[in-house]
């Protein structure tokens, strides 16, 4: 017998509902100025992955820019999880959105304004994602953004520019630079591995925003006794590097083999960026393994 498709479901105005039933209000803050804080936790296995920290640094998000949470950690977890179930949803992200609300257009907006709250899912392909097999290519961009993007703000105007750039130039990411050094991807964290196998990485601060998987795999990288620099590096110190990957919660570790149309050593994923896609991996596993366990 075949069944009718079930309906996507998102949350939206307090309730789960077809997307298509779904609406924002035109006076939506988030809609009409970018006043808004958004969080994207992977799903993998129908379970998620390192959700606390994302929820932690939703948290830290909306504290930066005085809005206040409209959940607890415990509440947050139990929408994603409904959510989660309503659409079956077994391997991608899941998303959430939370403006200063919805009022009448002025810029500043009275306290007691209810922050509006928007969720999502979206199906991805993780762990076997293709790309991960033959790397991913990126291009440079000058860094437009302003001066808080340790805040995960909705205003992404800047990335989206240059993502642009870089689906024009047929590549999956840009890395941004900033007097000269690369601050991050417009999406994700850059890394580079150089001549000693240092892995090297821009040290958390203003510039960037803390990614929860360059937190992940840089502890397990100093678990397993790898070496690591967090320094700011030059684009052409990149192109010189032995590897390179970028990390974020939808792809992990994800080899990058060029930049600007130079590749990085032979042009293939590197083995010690496989190793730490690799254990990652096994790190998310083992976690599944000890809960069920416990
Ligand atoms: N840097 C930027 C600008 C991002 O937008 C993202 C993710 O969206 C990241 C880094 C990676 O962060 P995370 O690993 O927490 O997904």
């Amino acid at each position: 017998m075949n069944l009718p498709p079930k309906p996507r479901v998102v949350y939206a105005q307090g309730r789960f509902v077809p997307i298509e039933e779904a609406s924002v209000p035109v006076m939506d803050r988030g809609f009409l100025f970018g006043d808004g804080i958004y969080e994207v936790t992977a799903v993998l296995d129908g379970k998620f992955v390192d959700n606390e920290p994302h929820l932690a640094r939703l948290e830290r998000s909306l504290s930066a820019i005085g809005i206040r949470n409209p959940f607890s950690a415990g509440q947050w977890t139990a929408l994603q999880r409904n959510l989660v179930d309503y659409n079956a949803l077994r391997e991608g992200i899941v998303y959430i959105q939370v403006t200063r609300g919805v009022f009448e257009r002025e810029f500043t907006c009275p306290d007691e304004v209810e922050p509006n709250v928007v969720m999502f899912t979206q199906a991805k392909n993780i762990r076997e994602n293709p790309s991960a097999e033959t790397g991913v290519a990126v291009i440079s961009t000058p860094d437009l953004r302003w001066a808080r993007r340790d805040i995960k703000s909705t205003s992404l105007l800047a990335q989206v520019l240059a993502k642009q750039e870089a689906r024009a130039a047929g590549v999956a990411e840009a890395w941004m630079v900033e007097d000269g050094m690369v601050t991050e991807g417009a999406s994700s964290t850059a890394f580079i591995i150089n001549a000693r196998n240092e892995i090297v990485t821009r040290p958390l601060s203003n510039a960037i925003l803390p990614g929860v998987t360059r937190s992940c795999v840089l502890a397990l990288a100093d678990e397993k006794g790898l070496s690591l620099a967090e320094r700011p590096f030059s684009i052409a110190e990149a192109i010189a590097a032995r590897e390179a990957f970028l990390t974020s919660a939808s792809t992990f570790v994800m080899p990058v083999v060029s930049i600007d149309g130079k590749t990085i050593g032979d042009g293939a994923p590197g083995p010690l960026t496989r190793q730490l896609r690799k254990m990652y991996f096994a790190a998310i596993d083992a976690e599944r393994h000890r809960e069920t366990a416990e």
